[in-house]
């Protein structure tokens, strides 16, 4: 077999594409709902990524949500590079582990206990797992459109790559795997019964595009669950630490009985965490019956990274990264108004989300009705004016730290170019 010679991004998608299935390692990251090649990043460092091309694009995926300080932040990378000189992983405790679990357990009131676990599906299975083991009961309510993972009990109706594909399940899920899973619409509280082990929810829903639920939505749910005995779980694998300190929760006042996170809190390694109530976690081996382990849990490199991350959050960080993403949204609206294409452009603390339609979305239904071939013209156009989206028209924009308004006003010209070209 010959192999293609150099490292472009047609020579590396066709090398990956014989060893790795679609090339990819996670079907986001494909372009196959918007057409063409993938790029491959060969470098990061702020609010920029540079192509095995050369081309350079400003990043508004930012590893989906992982990445907010901005790609190679010097506090992070040098934290990294002093934990990867101390070793990698031990099988054994470290002081990371303690420190990271006190800073959620700080930020987020009602994190009372917290454990770490290697990706943001580990840690919706294993919370699941812990309600069930609490409650004694087997159903699970998700919504259409939320987002919790690959794990086969979650996944249904599960928005992002899924949606762009067109999949409304997987296949390899039994109907025994999901028998006692519920799919309510999202933003309708669902009447509970006294079966119902938990009702998890995106406390934002961040994966069907955004759509940011009513006012009062997450307290009555929380109201219906305890009127049953089920256990609030609020995956906060997008929101936590990225919305705002104390999560989406803090903003919606509302508390639930576990969180799921991933994402932030590992400063683009690979983590993920649960935690909740003292008496919930209890049930958690050693101290309880339900069992969940990891080799790499509470990993040393990823521990310091996301330590370093959640050290540069501060209460103006988050207000700048507001502002950032207001002036994003503003920017988005205005070129597309010029080219007299409708959209809603929602935008909440740092996420923004652009639905191609007249109409916001409320739920899964309606978020299924963005013009994706619209979303495609316009992901190109931009790719083409060196702006990266996801290539994908369900996902969200994740402007960070490293987001300026500078670099704000460049992706709006570029925006203002793409949407008259595509119009
Ligand atoms: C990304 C995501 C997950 C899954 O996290 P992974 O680290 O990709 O396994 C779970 N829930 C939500 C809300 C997410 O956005």
């Amino acid at each position: 077999m010959t192999w293609p010679e150099g490292s472009t991004n047609a020579a590396l998608f066709d090398r990956a594409q014989r060893v790795i299935p679609g090339g990819v390692n996670s079907p986001v990251r494909a372009f196959r709902s918007v057409g063409g090649t993938p790029y491959f990043v060969a470098r990061a460092e702020g609010a920029s990524v540079w192509d095995a091309d050369g081309n350079e694009y400003l990043d508004l995926v930012q590893s989906y949500g992982a990445v907010i300080a901005g790609h190679a932040h010097p506090a992070l990378v040098d934290a990294i590079q002093r934990a990867a000189a101390l070793g990698s992983s031990y099988g054994a405790p470290t002081e990371g582990e303690v420190l990271l679990a006190e800073a959620i357990c700080a930020r987020v009131p009602s994190v009372e206990q917290v454990r770490l676990v290697s990706s943001g599906t580990e840690a919706t299975m294993s919370a699941v797992r812990v309600a069930r083991g609490h409650t004694g009961r087997r159903k699970v309510v998700k919504f259409a459109g939320n987002y919790h993972g690959h794990g086969d009990l979650l996944l249904a109706e599960a928005g992002t790559g899924m949606a762009a594909l067109g999949l409304p399940g997987s296949a390899g899920v039994t109907e025994a795997a999901v028998a006692d899973t519920v799919v309510a619409p999202y933003g309708i509280v669902p009447a509970l019964d006294e079966e119902t082990a938990c009702v998890i929810v995106e406390p934002i829903a961040a994966n069907m595009g955004l759509v940011v639920p009513h006012e009062g939505f997450l307290k009555a749910l929380r109201v219906e669950c305890d009127r049953v005995g089920a256990l609030l779980i609020l995956d906060e694998v997008i929101t936590g630490f990225r919305v705002a300190v104390g999560g989406a929760q803090g903003r919606a006042g509302v508390t639930p009985d576990l969180t799921t996170f991933g994402k932030v809190i590992g400063g683009g390694l690979n983590i993920g965490a649960y935690g909740g109530r003292s008496d919930v976690m209890a049930q958690v081996a050693p101290l309880g019956p339900v069992y969940q382990a990891g080799t790499l849990s509470g990993n040393p490199l990823a521990t310091a990274a996301g330590l370093a991350a959640l050290d540069l959050l501060d209460e103006p960080a988050y207000d700048r990264m507001s502002a950032a993403a207001e002036r994003l949204a503003g920017h988005l609206r205005s070129a597309f108004a010029a080219a007299s294409i409708p959209v809603v452009v929602a935008q909440e603390a740092s996420l923004v989300g652009l639905f191609l339609g007249p109409d916001a979305p409320t739920d899964y239904v309606t978020a299924q009705r963005t013009d994706t071939a619209r979303y495609a013209a316009f992901f190109h156009a931009m790719l083409e004016r060196g702006v990266a989206l996801a290539p994908g028209a369900y996902e969200v924009m994740f402007p960070g730290l490293a987001h300026t308004h500078e670099v704000i006003d460049r992706i709006g010209a570029a925006a203002h170019e793409a949407a008259t070209a595509i119009a």
